[in-house]
């Protein structure tokens, strides 16, 4: 009774052959001829035999056109929907074959097709997932210290206010929530449309495939998340630096030091300025330094100290874990004496003019 095309043939499958078959079949097929994984020099006749066998599943996967086939053969087919036998043919992407011809039945499918369909089939468990890790993920928050805070030589304890999250229990972090099945597609996931004699499904532009109308969730307003302002305690250990992260349950505080203009960190050392006097500098003297935490410091200066110069004051750098501390580094800029009488003038200008004299002719 058949006549035209033998679509069980081009699928090479029994005439008995049930639905899972032809899919495997056919998914069999598309893999090795679909256009997109073809060489180019192949693509022509992958395009030609694609068609056929889209065609063929066309029909095979739908009860209704298998039955008018299988009766009456291809002229039926062509009888019954009264149209052009050809379509014109837009290759999408393999992918995206696999996506509207697949999508909805990937869990109807074998274990082993699935495999091949990963990232594809389990791609809304998938989104799930992301979205929850995103509630799940560790919070990160910048702990913003001073330069005073980590000079400290003991750990200092600081109570920080922050926005805890909790994954939200009624959407479990999603940031959606089901509601009625969706009525676009009946609950499929996937709509079906007509194009000509073929018939191709989408993903459901209603409920983006869920199947189910989904609606942000209003316990957390979609986020995933619910927050909640805490008071955290947080201890800062002596000896911690830039960049340290300081783990709380699901909180990293990212340590971020604010900079100081007077001071330059370079690891547990500190590098700064010292201005001197010229007088001071030339016969040397004790200058007042304040450090960073406020303290004030002696700091001998030698008699005959160059602008430049580097002052090592040892054990005045940043506090490190093991109890010692780094060294501060202290380079010296000369002032000049301002507001000198007319007197100390003159007296500065002979001392200079019988330094000069000396220097010279010795
Ligand atoms: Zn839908
Ligand atoms: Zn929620």
């Amino acid at each position: 009774m058949r006549n035209g095309k033998d679509y069980y043939e081009i699928l090479g499958v029994p005439r008995n052959a049930s639905q899972e078959e032809i899919k495997r079949a056919f998914w069999e097929l598309a893999k090795k001829w679909h256009p997109d994984r073809v060489p180019p020099e192949k693509k022509k006749e992958a395009e030609e035999k694609f068609k056929e066998i889209n065609e063929a599943y066309q029909v095979l996967s739908d009860p209704e056109k298998r039955k008018i086939y299988d009766m009456y053969g291809e002229a039926g087919l062509k009888g019954n929907f009264g149209e052009q036998y050809t379509t014109t043919y837009n290759f999408t992407n393999f992918d995206e074959f696999v996506k509207q011809v697949f999508g909805e039945d990937l869990f109807g499918f074998a274990s082993d097709i699935l495999d091949e369909f990963f990232g594809i089939g389990r791609e809304r468990t998938k989104t799930q997932r992301k979205r929850k890790g995103v509630a799940e993920e560790k919070q990160k928050i910048i702990l913003e210290l001073t330069l005073k805070d980590i000079y400290q030589d003991e750990d200092v304890e600081r109570e920080i206010t922050v926005e805890k999250r909790n994954i939200c229990p009624r959407c479990d972090g999603v940031g959606q929530v089901e509601v009625d099945t969706c009525k676009r597609c009946g609950g499929k996931g996937m709509i079906g449309f007509t194009r000509g004699f073929f018939s191709f499904s989408q993903t459901c532009p209603e409920c983006k495939g869920y199947g189910r109308k989904m609606t942000t969730c209003s316990n957390c307003k979609g986020r995933g998340f619910t927050s909640k302002i805490e008071n955290i305690k947080v201890k800062i250990p002596r000896g911690i630096r830039e960049g340290d992260i300081l783990s709380y349950g699901n909180i990293d505080f990212v340590v971020r030091i604010i900079p100081d203009p007077r001071f330059v960190i370079q690891g547990d050392d500190l590098i700064s300025e010292i201005t001197v006097d010229a007088l001071s500098a030339i016969l040397g003297d004790e200058v007042q330094f304040i450090l960073p935490d406020g303290r004030e410091m002696k700091v001998k200066i030698p008699e005959g100290t160059d602008s430049g110069t580097i002052l090592r004051l040892k054990d005045a750098g940043l506090p490190r874990k093991d109890r010692k501390r780094g060294n501060m580094y202290l380079k010296v800029k000369i002032s000049s004496p301002k507001n000198l009488t007319q007197e100390e003038k003159e007296e500065l200008k002979k001392l200079k003019e019988r330094i000069e004299k000396r220097t010279k002719y010795h």
